[in-house]
């Protein structure tokens, strides 16, 4: 059997962006310069990067009976992933988030899960003959938790490899993180996770990640933004470091990064092979504007050197 492919399960958004000289007060209606839509989501972005690179990548997610949803769907096929296995909400709408950037830069969002936070235990055991087919199974924490925990015990029944991006970070079950066989926090999320506060040395991160592989997990790989990314196994702390690159658009770096970890993963690398590209592909990204569109293919990464 090949099993070669990939399985992310994850959410999808439209993410809506507004520019305008300011943020409107309470009360006040504006006329703003422009507007922007773009897909988004975690699970959409990191299985659209592992697509673009050339995987056999399958979506399980939830999406509402809307004119957002066949956007959504028309876009990640278009880049390569599979979306046979796509449940739709007839009564939730499709995720969206609702962005304000002003003149300076700074933004304000409003997102609403819809559809994502309607994806069951239930959903995913409805596909459950797809995990037997994949390598590799990614999941995030944009959908609900229980779902998760079903996606992670679903693997290992199956064999495959589960990757888990705990963002956006909450504490998280025991019996979950020993199904765990790579966390892939950002320092923040570690933070949350570890419930420790981390100073700025690598000593304090291995610590961090430490606490979580005392309870069960099995690899933590703590993404450092341009300083890389920490691989921490029972005993032994490796930094890879980041290309030097000029930073554009630093937006979906950790989804860069997922995608590429699991597409690597699945074919084969070893990890220290698959860490070394997921920095790569990671790096290509920010120097990119936006986040799918941000993602490259097998023969961008080849030709940048
Ligand atoms: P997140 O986007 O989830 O906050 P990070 O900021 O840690 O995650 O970035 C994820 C990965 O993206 C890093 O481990 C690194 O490989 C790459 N990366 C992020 N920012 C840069 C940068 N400025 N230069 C080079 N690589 C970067």
């Amino acid at each position: 059997m090949d099993r070669n492919a990939i399985l992310v399960v994850g959410s999808a958004n439209m993410d809506m962006v507004v520019v305008a000289e300011k943020f409107p007060q309470p009360g006040e209606t504006l006329f703003g310069r422009q507007f922007n839509m773009y897909p988004g989501g975690k699970g959409a972005n990191q299985a659209v990067c592992a697509a673009k690179l050339g995987g056999e990548t399958h979506f399980i997610g939830r999406m509402g009976n809307d004119l957002f949803r066949e956007r959504l769907v028309q876009n990640m096929a278009s880049d390569g992933v599979v979306m046979d296995h796509l449940l739709i909400d007839e009564q939730e709408p499709t995720g969206i988030a609702l962005i304000t950037v002003d003149g300076g830069g700074e933004n304000e969002i409003i997102v609403i899960s819809g559809s994502n936070m309607k994806l069951s235990p239930a959903d995913v055991e409805s596909r459950r003959a797809l995990f037997n087919r994949v390598g590799v199974v990614l999941a995030q924490l944009e959908i609900p938790l229980e779902t998760v925990a079903r996606t992670a015990e679903l693997a290992a029944a199956a064999g495959a490899c589960f990757i888990l991006n705990p963002a956006p970070a909450c504490k998280l079950p025991v019996k979950l993180l020993q199904r765990v066989d790579f966390l892939t926090p950002n320092r923040l999320e570690l933070e949350l996770l570890a419930g420790m506060s981390i100073l700025d040395d690598i000593e304090s991160v291995r610590c961090a990640a430490q606490r979580l592989l005392d309870q069960g997990v099995g690899n933590v790989l703590v993404t450092l933004g341009e300083r890389g990314s920490l691989w921490v196994t029972p005993g032994e702390a490796r930094l890879f470091a980041a290309r030097r690159v000029q930073a554009v658009d630093t937006t979906a770096a950790g989804d860069a990064f997922n995608g590429a970890f699991a597409f690597a993963l699945s074919r084969g690398e070893t990890v220290p092979q698959a860490i070394h590209f997921a920095n790569r592909v990671a790096a290509f990204s920010v120097t990119r504007m936006g986040a799918q569109s941000s993602m490259p293919t097998a023969a961008d990464i080849e030709e940048w050197v």
